[in-house]
């Protein structure tokens, strides 16, 4: 099994390189799908999140309320750091249940964590399947801002998203692949396709 790490800027067009690798086969774990799923009802990091934070925190269906969570963090750095002391070990844990039954399924053997966070921590490092392999999605600043509006994003927010998020240059430097998505979705598909080949390559040679 190759482990993958995939990131890129908010509208580099991560999510939708994952969705071609997984058309070609590979197993896709939504890592920040993961962090939302730690708070939800039921979720292991609810209770030590509300013990930090405040029970005010608590939304009628017994997870954490997200938005009045975000708007402690969101421009505190501290705050930030105390959340991600809890809820990042607490992501891991649950990514290496996730990547333990992928492990024993049917598959090509190519692993895809779909993380928006990863420079940045040690999500998908401190576990038991660290991710051996990092793919960078790149497209220029102005087109990621367009794509973000056209999504539906205030500019404002995309701004802010932008400019609060690792850059390209730190996402670089710990990437084994990169993958220019400035063009058309035609060229993303040829680039992806290409990577697709080289990462089953790896996944060969580590299998043999
Ligand atoms: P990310 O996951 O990096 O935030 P997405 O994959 O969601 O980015 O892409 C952001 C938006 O841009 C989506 O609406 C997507 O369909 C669109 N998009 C991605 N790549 C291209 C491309 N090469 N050409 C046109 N639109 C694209």
């Amino acid at each position: 099994m190759l482990i993958v790490g995939l990131t890129g800027g908010i509208g580099a067009g991560k999510s939708t390189v994952a969705e071609l690798l997984a058309s070609h086969g590979a197993a896709i774990v939504d890592v920040d799908a993961l962090g939302r799923e730690i708070i939800a009802p039921g979720g292991t990091a609810v209770e030590p999140v509300l013990e930090r934070f405040g029970d005010q925190l608590r939304g009628p269906d017994g997870g954490v309320d997200r938005p009045a969570l975000a708007s402690i963090v969101f421009n505190d750095p501290d705050e930030l750091a105390a959340l991600n002391e809890i809820s990042h070990p607490a992501i891991n844990d649950l990514l290496d249940q996730r990547i333990e039954s992928i492990g024993t399924a049917e598959g090509t053997g190519v692993v895809v964590l779909d993380m928006a966070v990863l420079t940045e921590s040690t999500l998908g490092r401190d576990t038991r399947f660290p991710y051996e392999v990092v793919v960078t999605v790149e497209a220029p600043p102005d087109v990621r801002l367009e794509r973000l509006i056209e999504r539906g994003m205030s500019a404002d927010d995309a701004k802010a998203r932008l400019a609060s998020q690792a850059t390209d240059e730190q996402r670089r430097e710990v990437s084994n692949f990169v993958i220019h998505n400035g063009g058309g979705t035609d060229e993303l598909a040829d680039a992806t396709a290409q990577l697709w080949d080289a990462l089953q390559r790896l996944a060969r040679e580590r299998a043999t």
